[in-house]
């Protein structure tokens, strides 16, 4: 090999070397900046909230993340800790229920005042009830109002949560939303009067959107029992009622045990929706909640 061949090869050894070497690095960092967090950092409140935002920014690289993660109801009465305070200084934006679901909310609003609130509730301002969720009707709405508010807070990522919304959207119209409508229809067409006892206020908005009415309504996801005085006033209710249904959590169905004892009342087991897993976990619960309802209209 004479020096022009030797050079020759150290040149083309190198190129080599410089290819493979420009390829690895574009494998590395070129995948990487795909999945790489924007450093945006979308703090829910609770579970239902996170269902929703985790479904409006899949792909988006927003750090979403449920600050009551441990918590299988509601938050009613829900004191924020040192932890939750620590995870809203990193966070740019809040979304929560709002509707007088979370008490610390305007001692947020106040103590963090560039945060971003959403409050998802306030797609159906009209409503009481703060469980917005447990209407498929309702989910929708929300969903066209949050994405909406999502868009102006990052609209980098506009066509993203548009496209999100879109197919979230659709999944819940196709799946649990035409559900509901021939659930209704169902109801309607029986000609049954039934009558419901919801132990648990969500339940009052999923009986009112499939067009049942309710003659109590308990609320023990706020970890309270009715009183003594309250069940009795919902048995000698259901006794003057052609037919009672009673709409509980399946773990807490000893509750209605003596209206169960008195009335002849059947049992519903119904999902508040309040902890779950996974992107698709609300329209799975919601489905089986209807499926529940559908199975004792038979
Ligand atoms: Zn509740």
């Amino acid at each position: 090999m004479d020096n022009n061949e030797k050079k020759n090869k150290i040149i083309a050894l190198t190129a080599a070397g410089a290819v493979i070497l420009l390829l690895l690095a574009f494998l590395i960092f070129g995948k990487g900046r795909q999945e790489k967090s924007n450093d945006v950092t979308v703090v829910c409140s609770f579970y239902p909230v996170y269902v929703l935002a985790q479904n409006l920014l899949d792909g988006t690289g927003c750090n979403v993340v449920n600050m009551t993660e441990n918590l299988t109801g509601c938050i009613h009465d829900y004191q924020m800790t040192t932890k939750d305070m620590k995870a809203l200084d990193g966070a740019s934006i809040l979304m929560v229920n709002g509707g007088g679901m979370e008490s610390f909310l305007d001692k947020v609003k106040q103590n963090y005042p560039k945060l971003h609130v959403i409050e998802v509730s306030a797609a159906h301002p009209e409503q009481e009830n703060p469980h917005i969720w447990m209407s498929t009707d309702f989910e929708m709405d929300c969903i066209d109002f949050v994405s909406t508010a999502l868009c102006d807070a990052l609209p980098d990522q506009k066509d993203k949560i548009r496209k999100n919304a879109e197919t979230y959207g659709n999944k819940i119209f196709e799946g649990p939303y035409k559900e509901r409508l021939d659930l209704s229809d169902k109801i309607e067409e029986s000609g049954r009067n039934i009558r419901v006892i919801c132990f648990n206020e969500a339940f009052e908005v999923f009986t009112d959107s499939i067009g049942l009415y309710n003659i109590a309504v308990f609320s023990l996801d706020e970890n309270e029992t009715p009183s003594a005085a309250d069940i009795a006033k919902a048995i000698e209710t259901a006794k003057r009622c052609d037919e009672v249904v009673i709409l509980i959590e399946e773990e807490l169905a000893i509750n209605a045990d003596k209206i169960v004892e008195e009335t002849g009342a059947k049992l519903i087991y119904i999902d508040p929706l309040t902890s779950g897993n996974g992107a698709d976990s609300y329209i799975k619960g919601m489905t089986k909640n209807l499926e529940a309802m559908e199975d004792y209209l038979k």
